[in-house]
């Protein structure tokens, strides 16, 4: 694999690495502008200028240390950033205390460095790892991010591991690099530090915005989390504000939201008309308002269509040979998992008492032929999406967003079934999280569900919009992969179980990687669904025995039977 884990812990050890042999000369750097404003010998405007350069050395300190997991320098620099803060606000020239107070801070931000030196660069392999951007299997493409910060080491990693969630992210150190690369390209979205060394990231988005028609999609960064600070990126139209060290979790949600497509659902329409040319017009005017829609002429057709269609609205034509609408709407209303799904009649009747009954029948609306599109589109749009949303918290998880356990069932049964009468191959994996309970006893159930949300959004961005994602169980996830076979669905499981692996999961301040074991069987060679989950489950099983962390195929002595 081009991008082992091995290689990748390399890399983040190496980024750690190099911010622990800069640290001294950081602080070194810190302390020398200290000496200079504690010599006493400075004019006023020098002294300001010197308070000023500490603030924002130690407020770069407080966010880059905490990131590399140098936590008591970033928590001393923090200490010092805070204090120097509180001098700028008064602006009057500081008094002995105060010097004495800073070279007590400065002295306590040399400890803490010390106090990092060995621990931190031995663990920190096995703390994290850095993310990689790969080329996706599937249907998102790598979305790219402009991310301005100067500080490098930060930056590389904030990139890496955004890597993992498709993110392409390209990095500027100043605001003149990053104000000559927008005028060139807009990126999908776009994450600044609030304060750099050519101005303020606040400010320089404000300029942005004003000259453009629709704003560009923009968080802030900072190592500052107090109201002003925030307040200052709500003015400049920022859609989030991240404090460092970067929840990565939270930053790919707000990514994600920024960076979607808001193309509104196709909404899947059956067309149940006898006369081909009128269904085909009613079905292009809907298509034109980018549904997705399916004709039947005959009715006795219906039960396939609804099975393997699965529509979220039925337009009925009244008068058909063989079986009229209202017959067909009892018969499709007599059935439980189609009780709920909007129909519509579209008809010539314009006997009020006809289409009452109609309604009385199980019908939602009735539309009156000819009817203009504008029309058409929207009592279709209006009920078919008020259907979706409504069957979206029946067949969600609430947590995830992805299929709940039933409706998993079901669609990996239909998919079972599609693949045999097409002969075409499906791959099943059933995907289980390693040692999820101490993940919940060490860090809390709070962040043990963020665990499960990352996993789960992981498998969404990296899997087809044809496959079949659902959370089956507490921290089990079931995957259909759609015309896989063996050799690419386990090599698809494998890349999202290396990523996984690779995000590096905060709270308070601690970091940890969580992984998972995946079982998967793929269809041919056997028969039906259930003997097919059967044997995933028996392959992750099997990769929980024989160590975890891992993709198991499932091979013939794990079909039943055996
Ligand atoms: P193994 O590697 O063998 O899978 O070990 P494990 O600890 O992951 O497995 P086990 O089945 O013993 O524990 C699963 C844990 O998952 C227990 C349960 O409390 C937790 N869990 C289940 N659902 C949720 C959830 O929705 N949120 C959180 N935070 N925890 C959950
Ligand atoms: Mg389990
Ligand atoms: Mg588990």
């Amino acid at each position: 694999m081009a991008n082992s884990s091995s290689d990748v812990m390399a890399k983040l050890q190496a980024l750690r690495d190099s911010f622990a042999a800069q640290l001294p000369d950081k602080i070194q750097e810190i302390e020398a502008v200290g000496e200079t404003l504690c010599g006493g010998k400075c004019s006023e405007t020098e002294e300001d200028e010197a308070l000023k350069l500490i603030h924002y050395l130690s407020h770069k300190l407080t966010g880059s240390g905490a990131t590399f997991g140098f936590g008591a320098v970033s928590d001393a620099a923090r200490t010092l950033e805070t204090f120097v803060n509180g001098m700028l606000d008064h602006a009057t020239r500081p008094t002995t205390a105060q010097r004495a107070q800073i070279r007590g801070y400065l002295e306590g931000l040399q400890q803490a460095a010390g106090k990092h030196d060995h621990k931190d660069g031995a663990n920190a392999g096995q703390e994290s790892a850095i993310p990689m951007p790969r080329v996706p299997e599937n249907n998102g493409e790598h979305r790219l991010i402009y991310l301005v910060d100067d500080d490098p080491l930060l930056a590389q990693d904030l990139a890496l591991q955004l890597g993992n969630f498709n993110y392409t992210t390209r990095i500027f150190h100043s605001l003149a690099e990053f104000r000559k690369a927008v005028r060139q390209a807009m990126p999908a979205a776009l994450i600044m530090d609030m304060g750099l060394p050519d101005g303020n990231g606040a400010n320089a988005i404000m300029e942005i915005q004003e000259g453009r028609a629709a704003p560009l999609p923009v968080v802030f960064l900072s190592g500052r989390g107090d109201m002003e600070a925030r307040l200052a990126g709500v003015r400049a139209g920022g859609a989030g504000y991240f404090t460092k060290p970067v929840d990565i979790g939270a930053m790919v949600d707000a990514l994600d939201a920024l960076t979607a497509q808001k193309a509104p659902a196709p909404y899947r329409i059956l067309i149940v008309d006898d006369t081909p040319s009128l269904a085909r017009y009613f079905a292009l005017t809907l298509r034109g308002a980018g549904m997705i829609t399916e004709v039947v002429t005959d009715p006795m057709d219906i039960m396939r269509a609804l099975v393997e269609f699965a529509p979220e609205l039925i337009l009925l034509d009244m008068y058909m040979p063989g079986c009229n609408g209202l017959e067909l709407a009892m018969v499709i209303r007599q059935q439980e998992a189609y009780v709920g799904i909007p129909i519509v009649f579209l008809s010539a009747e314009t006997d009020l008492n006809k289409q009452l009954e109609a309604m009385r029948q199980g019908g939602d609306d009735f539309l009156v032929k000819p009817i203009q599109p504008d029309h058409l589109i929207s009592a279709v749009a209006n009920r078919a999406r008020r259907y979706h949303i409504l069957r979206s918290f029946m067949t969600r998880d609430s947590l995830t967003g992805l299929y709940n356990h039933t409706t998993t069932k079901e669609l990996l049964n239909n998919a079972a079934g599609l693949a045999q009468r097409r002969n075409t191959p499906l791959a099943f994996a059933m995907i289980d999280i390693d040692h999820f309970k101490s993940v919940n006893d060490t860090y809390g159930h709070a962040t043990g569900d963020r665990v499960i949300k990352s996993l789960s959004r992981l498998l969404q961005q990296r899997l087809r919009k044809t496959d079949i994602i659902g959370r089956y169980g507490g921290e089990e996830f079931a995957v259909a992969l759609i015309d896989a076979d063996a050799t690419r669905a386990a090599s698809i499981m494998n890349e999202i179980r290396v990523s996984f692996e690779q995000i590096r999961h905060r709270v308070d301040g601690r970091e940890f990687n969580v992984t998972f074991s995946c079982g998967m069987a793929v269809f041919p060679p056997n028969g039906n669904a259930a003997e097919f989950n059967e044997a995933a489950d028996k392959a992750l099983y099997e990769a929980k025995r024989s160590g975890r962390n891992k993709v198991v195929v499932a091979d013939s002595t794990m079909l039943s039977g055996n």
